[in-house]
């Protein structure tokens, strides 16, 4: 895995023609969601919305959903739907979703998937969501997890295995120590794991069944990852 800030962006041709609309990107935990997120909101100029940092945020804001949020993302447990459904309607609400946006880690239950599907079905000015499930098998992915390093200001992912900084703990960038996720053990990734076999992976089954579904490798240079989701994510859009 090489780091964001060097990653290339896909071709302009590449570049979707009319709004992206809502996206989803599917996947376990570690095969590059969030990074891929980050590749889309370059390319189209719409957010990443990641329930995961949204509830890290309202952890260290000490709000009451992050007092709830907190022990139970610890344990590698989800938080319930009702309280994450809240938080999705709530940053759904902004200005800056009317083009599209980029859910990242949302929905992760058939509960979530279903309170997706309704409320935009309740909105006819929407385009339908989108899904692009990300595979990567499950060595490759405890390894990105267990090395995962990230600076807490420039948002870099670096792999202690795969792509370390240059000076080790430290990041490229602007120099800040860089932090692990208290959730990137092995002990933890497994209990993720399993939380995405028995609650997650319906899910892509949901969406794969109701069309408008794709699958990409994950296994390969960021780049080329991003590619392969614009080429997926057009052609949905046309179909
Ligand atoms: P992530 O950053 O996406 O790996 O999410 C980190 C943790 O946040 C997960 O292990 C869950 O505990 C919690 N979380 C994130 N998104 C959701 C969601 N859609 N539903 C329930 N819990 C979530």
């Amino acid at each position: 895995m090489s780091s964001i800030a060097t990653s290339i962006k896909p071709g302009r041709d590449a570049e979707i023609k009319t709004a992206p609309g809502p996206i989803l990107l599917l996947g376990a935990p570690g095969v590059g969601k969030g990074t891929q997120a980050k590749e889309l909101v370059k390319l189209w100029d719409i957010p990443q919305i990641s329930t995961g940092d949204l509830l890290r945020a309202n952890v260290t804001q000490g709000t009451p959903l992050g007092k709830v949020a907190n022990e139970i993302m610890a344990r590698g447990e989800l938080v319930p739907d009702s309280l994450v459904n809240e938080m999705v309607a709530l940053r759904l609400r902004e200005p800056d979703t009317v083009r599209g946006y980029i859910l990242d880690g949302f929905p992760r239950t058939l509960g979530q998937a279903r309170w997706l599907d309704a409320r935009l079905a309740a909105q006819p000015e929407s385009l339908p969501v989108v899904a692009v499930s990300i595979q990567v098998n499950y060595n490759q992915l405890l390894r990105r997890i267990t090395g995962r390093r990230i600076c807490p200001v420039s948002e870099t992912i670096y792999n202690v295995y795969v792509n370390p900084p240059r000076l080790e703990g430290f990041c490229d960038l602007d120099g800040a120590a860089l932090i692990q996720r208290a959730d990137d053990t092995e002990e933890v990734f497994k209990e993720r794991m399993r939380a995405y076999e028995a609650l997650t992976a319906p899910v892509v089954e949901h969406y794969r069944t109701l069309g408008r579904f794709a699958e990409v490798d994950g296994d390969r240079p960021i780049a080329v990852i991003a590619s392969g989701i614009v080429a997926a994510v057009e052609q949905l859009r046309k179909g």
